[in-house]
This record gives C-alpha cells, sequence and structure tokens, in this order.
C-alpha cells in the first residue's frame, strides 16, 4: 500500500516569525495521522526555526532544491548536507519554477537527484509539460522524457526513496486543475514507464503526487484517483486552514 504524501511547498514566503506561525498552527490541527504523510518546504532561511518546531512531530521537514556538491565554492547555493543538518529528510528537485527560471535541466535534475540519495535525502522529483505542449498533443512525451532523464542511473533499492510529482506547468499557481481523469491518465504513463524500467513490484511502490492548484475543494476527486498518491501544493499550503483541509482529504 502506497502511504499518501501531502506536502507543501512554500516557495518564496514566510519570513522566520512567519513560517513558525504556521508551522505552530499545523502542529495543533494536523493531530496524528496513520495513513498519510505530511511534509512542509519552507524557504532556506527558515529551514533551522521550522525544524526545531517539528523535531518528533508528524510533519516531516524538506527543502525546495538544493545544488548536487556536498560543499564548496559555490557562492548562493545550498548543500544535501545542509539540509540533513537543519533537519530536511526531502526535497524538492526540478520544481518547473527552477526549471524555468533558473535554468534547471534535465540533467542537472538527474545529477541533484543523485546527489539527494547519496545524502539520505528523499528526492521529490518534478515532472510537467507546458499548455502548448499539452494543446500539441507532446504532454505525454515530455513527461516520459523527463522522468527517464530525471531518474538516470537510479537503482530499483534507490527507487524506494523516490517520489515523482506531476505537475503540469499550466496548472500551478493559476487555479486551473487537471481534471482527475487527466492526472490520472498520466500517472498511470508514469508507473508504466517506471515499471518497464523497474518491474511492476518497484512502480506499485513509487508514490506520484499531483500538484497544480490542489485546493480544499477539489482535493477529495483528485485524491479518489487509484495513482495519485498525495499532492504537492502551493498556494493553499501557505495557510493553515486549507492546507489542513487538503491533508484531511477524504477519498
Ligand atoms: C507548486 O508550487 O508546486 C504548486 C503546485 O503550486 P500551486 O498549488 O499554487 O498551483
Amino acid at each position: 500500500m502506497r502511504i499518501p504524501l501531502l506536502a507543501g511547498n512554500w516557495k518564496m514566503y514566510k519570513t522566520v516569525g512567519e513560517a513558525e506561525e504556521l508551522v505552530r498552527a499545523l502542529l495543533e490541527g494536523v493531530g496524528t495521522p496513520t495513513d498519510r504523510e505530511v511534509l512542509v518546504c519552507p524557504p532556506f532561511t527558515a529551514l533551522y526555526a521550522a525544524g526545531r518546531l517539528l523535531e518528533g512531530t508528524p510533519i516531516a521537514l524538506g527543502g525546495q532544491d538544493m545544488y548536487h556538491e556536498p560543499q564548496g565554492a559555490f557562492t548562493g547555493a545550498v548543500s544535501p548536507l545542509m539540509l540533513r543538518d537543519v533537519g530536511c529528510t526531502y526535497v524538492i528537485i526540478g520544481h518547473s519554477e527552477r526549471r524555468q527560471y533558473f535554468g534547471d535541466t534535465d540533467e542537472m535534475v538527474n545529477r541533484k537527484l543523485h546527489a539527494a540519495l547519496a545524502h539520505g535525502l528523499r528526492p521529490i522529483m518534478c515532472v510537467g509539460e507546458s499548455k502548448p505542449q499539452r494543446d500539441a498533443g507532446q504532454a505525454e512525451d515530455i513527461v516520459v522524457a523527463q522522468v527517464r532523464a530525471g531518474l538516470k542511473d537510479v537503482t530499483a533499492t534507490q527507487m524506494q526513496q523516490v517520489v515523482i510529482a506531476y505537475e503540469p506547468i499550466w496548472a500551478i499557481g493559476t487555479g486551473d486543475t487537471a481534471t482527475p481523469q487527466d492526472a490520472q491518465a498520466m500517472h498511470a504513463t508514469i508507473r508504466r514507464v517506471v515499471s518497464e524500467h523497474y518491474g511492476e513490484e518497484t512502480a506499485q511502490s513509487l508514490r506520484i503526487q499531483y500538484g497544480g492548484s490542489v485546493k480544499p475543494d477539489n482535493v477529495d476527486d483528485l485524491m479518489a484517483q487509484p495513482d495519485l498518491d498525495g499532492a504537492l501544493v502551493g498556494g493553499a499550503s501557505l495557510k493553515a486552514e486549507s492546507f489542513l483541509r487538503i491533508v484531511q482529504f477524504r477519498s
């Protein structure tokens, strides 16, 4: 059985004080879920403070990105060791905003993925097509290519630590969600590609999150789909009330 992972990507929002306030509110409302996993990914500057509050609680901590080297003269970069040091167990890799604004390529995504695994972080690898690509009927080809390139040289054993997030770019921050049926179709495709490469057992245990304008009012329908194993949530994760409702999805 796959345990759904509900993750909040706070992007470039929340000062340290605001992050602490949100973490406290989430801890108050989250309870002790056993059938789902909860994760928050604050900005780098708030990770340490959030991590201190989250230690020993049911909410895990993750980074939004990282560089692939453990240390060195890489001004402005944050390493997997540093993420581990402040309590992270997950890291988002290849978010479409990283690909779009910071030039992250499939090759960089693959390097970061290997570095995360080497340092004991669970990577959440984001893939997804743009609107013109979907309109041109290329969505599946684009996503399959991203999955294959991102997972290059990852072993079946390592795959047990990997999460994939399908995030159609046109649905991120737009209020425009993929229909549960369209999301399901892409998730099934991703699982098939993983199965072809790693075998059915690995594919069946892989968690594939959906991301793109997940909100309290659409989460139940999305999570009812058999291949959707949680959500990567941006905007709606910035308020405790909406994120907690998403965490408490009913399917
Ligand atoms: C995201 O940041 O990964 C995301 C899906 O954002 P939103 O939920 O705001 O669309």
